[in-house]
């Protein structure tokens, strides 16, 4: 491997289990043959930001080669100051207003000299107005700008979009894998803390990382768990009961997920190493690397995220505490929350199916 080679692939070493898509960004940049516009998709929660926040330092890193390099490059990067790297994470939609001055600041060329590299995170968010304000851009940022766009839910981009993207889809983590993530994090890899978020985490980096220290999210959870056993245990019999008091249950609980999600300050996109460096001493790591439109964020206060959003992070921590094995196993109702999942992801109409959701657990209980 050259000495290259090696220094681009030692950025992206605080990202577990990724192998193909940082395996496919290294060679790129060493080739030099990088495309404009990326598209990372994948499951949340499982190092898409963090890889793209790696590749920016890849580009821009004075020293070369570590994953928490502390040069001022990296550093700027990593704190969200860095003028050349934008990385916008909205948590509503993404409007032409917007868009249009991302797109003005592509077009103009940056200071240093080096490219600059823009990141939109949660891109499905992206208004199909501002997806069209676009379009020219994304197709040609010209070689000063490469564009990154992160998605959960591919689905719910414009075809258009996609079609103008690299994509590089990223998986779930293995079990071991996470586990070698929670030693990198600091974490004791065999205390039964880091077991038991291992074991709930679902394959999720982020997950794991907020259910090992956050604590309204660890009570959250394990609140999740015992109503989900007292409703899928061997009792469970009296099924249009349950699934009356379900449906209360099921919007409460998105709720304070969803919430404690907002609250854990953890900040987003940092990779293995930054996060012990967070965890050792959040009131200098405790910024991150967004930095477009975070204002507006910071004030907004009342919901915090579409329904749609609030029942999926609590389907997906559901069907993964079913599948773990503290609740007694019940392969129906698992099924159907995982039809239900699968739904809302491709924008099936969430009324309807949260009506179905609760008919067929009513029926499986
Ligand atoms: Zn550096």
């Amino acid at each position: 491997m050259s000495d290259k080679k090696r220094n681009i692939e030692a950025f992206y070493s605080g990202i577990v289990s990724q192998d193909v898509p940082v395996r496919i960004l290294t060679h790129l940049t060493v080739a030099g043959r990088l495309p404009g516009t990326f598209l990372f998709s994948g499951p949340g929660g499982v190092g898409k930001l963090a890889t793209a926040i790696a590749f920016a330092k890849s580009l821009h890193c004075s020293k070369g080669g570590k994953p928490d390099c502390d040069c001022p490059e990296c550093s700027a990067i990593r704190s969200g100051t860095h003028p050349d790297v934008i990385v916008s994470s909205k948590d509503r939609h993404f409007g032409v207003d917007e868009m249009r001055e991302l797109v003005a600041l592509a077009g103009l060329r940056s200071g240093s000299g080096h490219e600059r590299v823009i990141i939109l995170d949660r891109a499905e968010l992206i208004t199909q107005a501002a997806s069209n304000a676009a379009l020219k851009a994304l197709e040609e940022p010209g070689d000063h700008v490469r564009f990154i766009l992160i998605t959960d839910t591919p689905a719910s981009l414009l075809s258009t979009i996609r079609s103008r993207a690299y994509a590089l889809k990223f998986s779930l983590v293995g079990d071991d894998e996470l586990a070698r993530f929670a030693e990198m994090t600091g974490d004791d890899p065999e205390s039964a803390e880091t077991r038991n978020a291992i074991r709930i985490a679902g394959g999720r980096p982020g997950r794991y990382f907020r259910l090992k220290h956050m604590k309204e999210y660890v009570e959250v959870t394990s609140e999740i768990e015992g109503w989900l056993s007292e409703s899928f245990g061997r009792n469970g019999t009296a099924s249009v009961e349950i699934a009356l008091k379900w449906k209360d249950a099921f919007w409460q609980f998105a709720d304070r997920l969803s919430s404690a999600e907002r609250d854990a300050a953890v900040p987003r996109g940092y990779n293995a190493y930054e996060i012990g460096d967070f965890i050792k001493n959040p009131d200098i790591y405790g910024t991150g690397p967004i930095n477009w439109q975070v204002e507006e964020r910071k004030k907004k206060t009342g919901r915090y995220w579409t329904q749609g959003r609030q029942a999926l992070l609590l389907a997906g921590t559901m069907s993964q505490l079913l599948a773990s094995q503290s609740v007694e196993r019940n392969a129906r109702p698992i099924s159907r929350i995982h039809d239900f999942i699968e739904k809302v992801k491709f924008n099936c109409s969430f009324d309807i199916s949260v009506e179905r959701l609760y008919f067929h657990l009513a029926k499986a209980l």
